[in-house]
């Protein structure tokens, strides 16, 4: 299987629920560097807290499983002495955008040059299953047993806002569609992100009508639309679709070329 030679044996079984998606989700980022011949040596791996961000301590890769929220500023000083290095953020809805939720902005304002890959459950999970910034307006979790009364952040709009420069969001149903954009977020230079809608059956599936992983991704099918595939009939009724795709694919200098821009002239 690909992907699989940068699994660490001693580090399996994982502490995963059967039926979670974040096994997919890491499956696909491993595919995608060994598609794009990264080796042990040239990538580091940081991630927050969370089921998600466990991933990372499955593989073989250099890694620092670090403070709830903190992935990224620690992430962005390991590129700026490293810049030779490939490093990449695996976190979660909550991680990345509550408690974490200042330093993604400012790293998206810098285009400091990162992949983040945020593995979106809908849910904090290994708290408990209460409701996080992604957690969908209406939607049940342990903390909102009548519905969630709060707003959704729109993940790729707020990123788009900050300044990322590359941006797509897909589900775990669409396992193939995923590995490409995070090849294409790996070869972005600047700051890359994928959002990856992941299916916690334990928590949010039981609690919002989806009584197994199964019922989770047929909801992703019928329910993430395509944006380069709207059209007028999957428009009605758009409040609980989602649209995936690319949103954003920019050149722009990242904060490394102008630090090194900078270097040069002083
Ligand atoms: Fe996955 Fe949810 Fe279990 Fe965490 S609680 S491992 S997100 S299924």
């Amino acid at each position: 299987m690909k992907g699989e030679k940068f699994i660490n044996p001693s580090r399996i079984p994982s502490i995963w629920c059967p039926g979670c998606g974040n096994g997919i989700v890491l499956h696909s980022v491993l595919t995608a560097l060994e598609e794009l011949n990264y080796t042990k040596d040239n990538v580091i791996f940081v991630s927050g807290i969370g089921c998600s961000s466990r991933s990372s301590t499955y593989t073989i890769f250099d890694n620092i499983h670090t403070l709830h929220g903190r992935a990224i500023p620690i992430a962005t000083a390991i590129k700026l002495v490293r810049p030779d290095k490939k490093v990449i953020v695996m976190t979660g809805d909550g991680d990345s955008l509550a408690i974490g939720g200042n330093h993604i902005i400012h790293a998206a304002r810098r285009n400091i040059d990162l992949t983040v890959i945020i593995f979106n459950n809908s849910i904090y999970g290994m708290t408990g299953g209460q409701f996080s910034p992604l957690t969908p307006s209406g939607k049940r979790a342990t903390t909102s047993q009548f519905g969630n009364i709060e707003n959704q952040f729109d993940a790729m709009k707020l990123l788009q806002g900050a300044g990322a420069t590359y941006l797509a969001r897909i589900g775990t149903y669409f396992f193939t569609q995923m590995t490409r954009y995070i090849k294409t977020a790996l070869q972005h230079e600047g700051f890359g992100v994928v959002e990856a809608i992941t299916q916690c059956p334990v928590y949010y599936g039981r609690l919002n009508k989806m009584a197994t992983p199964s019922d989770m991704l047929l909801w992703q099918k019928d329910n993430l639309v395509f944006k380069d595939r709207l059209s007028q009939s999957n428009i009605e009724g758009m409040d609980e679709k989602l649209l995936i795709g690319e949103f954003v694919n920019l050149n722009a200098p990242s904060y490394l070329q102008k630090r090194k821009a900078l270097l040069e002239r002083i």
